[in-house]
């Protein structure tokens, strides 16, 4: 059997645009004609095909891009929300009220855990943070008020790899649904197929790539999708968190890349952790063998995407870990700044950063230490240039003794 392919998957959603444009035409529009009235009463019954009522609802350009992230993540449907945190929060609240819990992997990106943490209480939905790859320590956390097991696919910042398929099962046998956010591994990684219930992205981050603005989504089953679309009571519908159509239009041009970018950022970032890796740093990156989940990525991964391009390296402490990133901007390697998937390398300190809102005794817990710098490695053409720049950088800093830049690179 051939192997999933997202890319081929993305490149097979053809769509004409008004006059046969290359690229489908953008609904400028927040509201449409109808010739009958009964077709719009008929529509605020039940979806009518290639009826649409109003943008808050669905707009044709957001649409197109929803039914190609559908295709890319073997999907029913999708909805495009105006942030990943719009997608993880309507996900959450259509399947949590008062009363019910989720039960969440406690590495997840800082803005969820606060979600999580502080906002959803307010609504009567508590959660429990567990250590998601100890799968005896998930079971015991899941109750009867249990609607949603959470977890990153690829976590935020330790680059945990979950093992999708045991926690699909774990979940199926609890009747609760696997939510997974899949912004560290899109095309890598296809959570649906591996038995999750609904995969939430962040296209701000990779999907997109080009760090120029906010967006997200979430795939599931035609049930899912429209009951987060419902409206009257659909939270995708109700909360509003509606993506403009002229960045729907660019996003979808930008998708149609992704699979040309992965593989780049994969490249480059493999090749900068076997370097750390060589001159003895703590780096933490899934495609090194040594990294406690690479056999599991390997299982799980589609093939020809790579390994992704996130890693970690561990400095000891915070205050080196500053006075590298300041050096390294100044090296020209990239920005000190949060966020990923840009096609220039980012880098920061979650601790201080997207991590910020988990306490600090919370973050030694999960073996966040204070001298993390996460990368987001860039689509450099020459990364042994790179790897001399960060070389230089960690010498200026005293991570790297003189010495180890005399050993040769593997
Ligand atoms: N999920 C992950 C893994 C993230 O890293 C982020 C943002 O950094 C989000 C979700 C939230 O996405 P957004 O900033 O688009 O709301």
């Amino acid at each position: 059997m051939k192997p999933f392919d997202p890319a081929t998957r993305v490149q097979d959603t053809l769509v004409f645009g008004e006059y046969g444009d290359v690229n489908p035409s953008i609904t400028d529009s927040s509201t449409y004609t109808f010739l009958r009235p009964e077709t719009k009463e008929e529509l605020f019954e039940h979806e009518i095909e290639g009826c649409f009522l109003y943008s808050r609802h669905w707009n044709p350009t957001n649409k197109v891009l929803a039914d190609a992230l559908a295709r890319m993540e073997d999907g029913e449907g999708a909805v495009v929300t105006s942030s990943g945190m719009a997608a993880i929060t309507t996900t959450l609240l259509l399947h949590c009220g008062a009363g019910d819990e989720i039960v969440a992997g406690r590495t997840v990106y800082g803005g969820t855990y606060a979600l999580m943490k502080n906002l959803l209480p307010r609504f009567g939905i508590t959660t429990r943070f567990v250590n998601i790859t100890d799968h005896a320590a998930v079971r015991a956390a899941i109750t009867p008020r249990t609607k949603v097991l959470y977890c990153e696919s690829i976590s935020n910042p330790l680059l945990e790899v979950s093992d999708l398929p045991k926690l699909a099962a774990i979940a199926s046998a609890a009747g609760v649904r696997l939510v997974v956010d899949n912004t560290f591994s899109p095309m890598i990684l296809s959570p649906l197929r591996l038995g999750a219930h609904a995969v939430v992205h962040s296209m701000t981050k990779f999907i997109n790539g080009t760090s120029d603005c906010v967006a997200g989504c979430v795939v599931s089953d035609h049930a899912t999708v429209a009951a987060l679309m419902d409206i009257t009571s659909g939270p995708a519908m109700l909360f509003g968190p509606t993506l403009d159509a002229f960045r729907a239009a660019s996003i979808l041009k930008n998708l149609h890349s992704l699979h040309v970018r992965l593989r780049k950022h994969a490249e480059n970032a493999l090749e900068l952790a076997r370097r750390m890796a060589a001159a003895g740093l703590r780096v933490y990156y899934p495609g090194l063998p040594d990294h406690p989940q690479h056999r599991l990525l390997m299982q799980m991964m589609n093939p020809g995407y790579g390994y992704g391009g996130m890693l970690v390296l561990d400095v000891e402490n915070g205050a080196r870990a500053g006075r590298l990133m300041q050096r390294m901007q100044e090296e020209k390697v990239g920005y000190l700044a949060v966020s990923l998937g840009y096609f220039k390398t980012l880098f920061s300190a979650p601790g201080h950063s997207t991590s910020s809102e988990i306490p600090v005794e919370e973050q030694r817990r999960m073996g966040l230490s204070d001298g993390l710098v996460r990368f987001s490695v860039g689509l450099d053409q020459d990364i042994d240039r790179t790897w001399a720049a960060i070389e230089r950088s960690l010498r200026a800093v005293d991570v790297l003794p003189l010495g180890a830049l005399a050993r040769p690179c593997p």
